[in-house]
């Protein structure tokens, strides 16, 4: 994707970042990993911010319009406008609302960070270079001031839905999530993984239920946030501190810092699990816990996470497909580690390659084989023959021949 974009728009005041405030307002953590975003783009100095355009008083509101104009390299440029509608998600590092472009009627989501002038945003040259169906699609960019502050808004597109939200729903009904659901977010995740890993070469270092959007109806995924994404190159250190609480691979907590993308692996076993079981296992450690392991963090306000006893842990009947995987996701070696292609093509999702399954409510599922060339490329034909089922093939050599 090759958008040029630039700002032209207005906006009245409302409030210092023109949102309402949230709950969840930058914490010890989020102060630690901005720190340490802040010296991983240090240790890049060629990120460097060169040619970015600026453009001044514009301001990304709820309520008002923001103009700009999108043009793709060598065609004409539009004027394009959005409107505010509501926030949906606050992060560390920015608020993230939904909008809707008065020209087409188009619902997107902008997620508008602070810019560093500085320094190029690496989470949008990564976005511009992604293209998948498991990955959520950036549309446009553009900059925008607030008090003399300069924000990046990216203009994606909207999801309505995390596998978070609908995880926690289940378990308010005390319900597990059906084996099937599990089978398909799992898989999409890899199946998004296995392309940005392979070919894009990055690690996206933040997988957790928050990051992965899912369309209640089609139940497609699509993963997000690469704001701590990376291009891990052989020799080159990286912060250990990275990815977010439960789902950390252990090479990062014994602070590692020549980790690979398996760290991305490790992270996907633990949602897998948390999906399976309908809980994170662990639980936040007791005060004598965190004693033992550091005392300096005793009087840290962690959320009370209540742990699941282990002997449940394992009363859970599941199948042993499953158990398989996430044996596979969780070895402590980074290199025995399954990567995401083998994972794709695991014995526990044989049943979203039969070509009779449904989804519980009877539609069918959504598109889990419309692999591009670029995936494709380098797999060994028993791979692809095992990845892509046999009702699919010949749709897929009928698109490849099209393209
Ligand atoms: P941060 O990097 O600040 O944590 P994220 O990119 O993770 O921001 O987004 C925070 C939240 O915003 C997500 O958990 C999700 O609830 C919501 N969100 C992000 N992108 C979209 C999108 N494209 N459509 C709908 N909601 C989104």
């Amino acid at each position: 994707m090759d958008f040029t974009c630039m700002g032209n728009g207005a906006g009245s005041s409302r409030s210092a970042n023109g949102f309402k405030s949230s709950s969840s307002s930058v914490d010890w953590i989020s102060r630690e990993m901005l720190e340490m975003r802040l010296q991983d783009k240090m240790d890049h100095a060629e990120d460097r911010e060169s040619d970015t355009s600026i453009v001044d008083g514009v301001r990304a509101e709820i309520g008002h319009a923001i103009r700009t104009t999108v043009g793709r390299s060598g065609q004409s440029r539009q004027a394009v406008s959005y409107i505010g509608e509501h926030v949906v998600g606050t992060g560390s590092f920015g608020v993230v609302f939904q909008a809707k472009c008065r020209e087409t009627g188009e619902i997107v989501a902008i997620k508008k960070v602070l810019q560093d002038k500085r320094y190029k945003n690496r989470e949008l040259q990564i976005m511009q270079m992604l293209d998948h169906p498991n990955v959520v699609a950036l549309k446009t960019s553009f900059f925008s001031t607030d008090k003399e502050e300069l924000y990046l808004n990216l203009v994606l597109e909207f999801v309505p839905e995390t596998v978070h939200r609908i995880a926690r729903n289940y378990n308010r009904m005390n319900q597990r999530m059906p084996l099937v659901y599990v089978k398909l977010y799992t898989y999409q995740i890899c199946r998004a993984l296995a392309y940005i890993h392979n070919c894009i070469g990055i690690c996206h270092r933040d997988i957790k239920p928050q990051n992965l959007l899912l369309n209640p109806h089609t139940h497609q995924l699509k993963l997000c946030d690469f704001g701590s994404a990376k291009m891990l190159v052989k020799g080159e250190p990286n912060v250990s501190y990275i990815c977010s609480r439960y789902y950390r691979a252990p090479e990062l907590i014994f602070g590692a810092t020549e980790y690979t993308t398996a760290i991305d692996i490790w992270s996907t076993g633990c949602v897998m699990a948390e999906l399976l079981l309908g809980q994170v296992v662990l639980g936040t450690p007791t005060r004598e816990e965190i004693k033992c392991m550091n005392p300096n963090y005793i009087e840290f306000k962690f959320p009370q996470i209540k742990p699941h006893p282990w002997h449940k842990v394992f009363q859970k009947r599941l199948p042993p497909e499953a158990v398989d995987l996430v044996c596979r996701f969780f070895q402590y070696s980074p290199n025995l580690r399954c990567t995401a292609l083998e994972a794709c093509i695991h014995p526990f999702f044989d049943e979203l390659r039969d070509p009779d399954t449904r989804l519980p409510n009877g539609r069918p599922l959504p598109p889990l084989f419309n692999f591009k060339s670029q995936e494709l490329s380098d797999i060994p034909p028993d791979v692809i023959k095992r990845l892509i089922p046999e009702h699919s093939r010949y749709q897929n050599l009928f698109m490849a021949l099209h393209a």
